[in-house]
């Protein structure tokens, strides 16, 4: 498929809009995205990698009088 660096539109990914592939954004999945979705999909990634940490750290420590709906605190 021979690439002309004529005006050409994509679909974004993220919103189904079409986008300029001049200035689309593309994600690691080589997807095409607007850079204002590109950076609200970048943000969406990172608060699930944050909260995913969070998750997992606080799994670990487990903090005593919180949520112990897991029987673990049947004696007694
Ligand atoms: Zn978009």
């Amino acid at each position: 498929m021979p690439e002309s660096d004529s005006f050409k539109f994509v679909r974004c990914s993220h919103c189904n809009h079409p986008v300029d592939i001049n200035f689309a954004k593309a994600d690691h999945d080589g997807k095409a995205m607007h850079e204002e979705c590109y950076l609200k999909s970048l943000q969406a990634k990172i608060e699930q990698n944050a909260s995913r940490a969070t998750r997992a750290q606080s799994s670990n420590r487990r903090p005593p009088g919180g949520s112990g709906s897991e029987g673990a605190n049947g004696a007694a």
